[in-house]
């Protein structure tokens, strides 16, 4: 090869490896979303139980909830309050976090437009004494200790068919494409029991909230999943019709310091795992 050849090869690969690291840093940049110098910036600190405290608590046999995971509103909703509003309830009364039990009517009432009108809530909230005892009753194959369940939490609720099997009824079925619009996620759907170690369970309804239901639906991803992806992709802009989220993960550690533009409204849960979600948006935009 001819000398000048030579030297204008080397020239032509510095000037593309030049460009190709110009993308590169264009794309990181881009990844981490657009930063507005001019915006004023809050500093939230977080506490060290915040990682146990939230909505996309992972609660599975390998992370058990801990006291201070149990949804602080939980309310009573009894028969007839339930009736009001057209559903059934098995018991006579039904715990569950008061966010989750808002969404949850607004969810069903919506379903009830469609003309779906049987459906029948048999288990929220359980106390850890009466998961306890739940265990000790039914045993292991049937029931699971106290602190693995995320009944335990406030966010989860069984949720039936007055008519026949939730797998089978058109209650289900509207349950599975539209409970992710209400911040609801079927939890252990079929397929993924390697994954979550629970079988199929078509009544076992999952309050994360929006728009984390809708980033799972979407990807056909179950909690573990999902956490799994945010711990790996920790800056996330994510559009709905609703209006425009900002989802960051953040390790924890005790000097943890969160940087959010002071006009954003935010909530902050824990994974339950060692990382904290900061779900951020701003008013008005949504
Ligand atoms: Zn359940």
């Amino acid at each position: 090869m001819k000398k000048w050849l030579f030297v204008l090869a080397a020239l032509t690969a510095i000037i593309l490896l030049g460009q190709l690291l110009q993308e590169q840093k264009l794309e990181i940049t881009s990844k981490h979303g657009e930063v507005d110098h001019n915006k004023k910036i809050e500093l939230v600190a977080i506490e060290a139980d915040q990682v146990h405290r939230g909505k996309l608590l992972l609660i599975n046999a390998q992370s058990q909830l801990s006291a201070e995971g149990i949804a602080e509103d939980i309310v009573e909703f009894a028969r007839d309050q339930a009736a009001g509003a057209g559903f059934a309830l098995e018991n006579d009364t039904i715990m569950l976090s008061d966010e989750v039990l808002q969404a949850l009517q607004k969810m069903l009432a919506a379903a009830r437009q469609d003309g779906l009108e049987g459906f029948m809530l048999t288990s929220g909230y359980r106390s850890m004494e009466q998961q306890a005892m739940l265990y000790e009753q039914q045993g292991s194959d049937y029931a699971l200790p106290a602190g693995y369940s995320e009944h335990n939490s406030g966010l989860a609720v069984d949720i039936s068919s007055i008519a026949m099997k939730m797998e089978v009824a058109p209650e289900g079925a509207w349950l599975r494409d539209h409970a992710a619009d209400y911040g609801f996620i079927l939890r252990y759907p079929p397929n993924k029991q390697h994954i979550t170690g629970i079988q199929y369970e078509p009544w076992h309804f999952r309050y994360v909230g929006l728009p984390h239901s809708l980033i799972m639906q979407e990807h056909g991803w179950v909690l573990e999943e999902y956490l799994q992806y945010l711990a790996e992709n920790p800056n996330l802009s994510v559009g709905t019709k609703d209006g425009h989220f900002t989802i960051d993960y953040y390790s924890y550690s005790s000097d943890l310091l969160i940087k959010l533009p002071s006009d954003a409204s935010y909530t902050i849960s824990g994974d339950n795992v060692g990382g904290v979600i900061v779900t951020s948006w701003v008013e008005g935009e949504l």
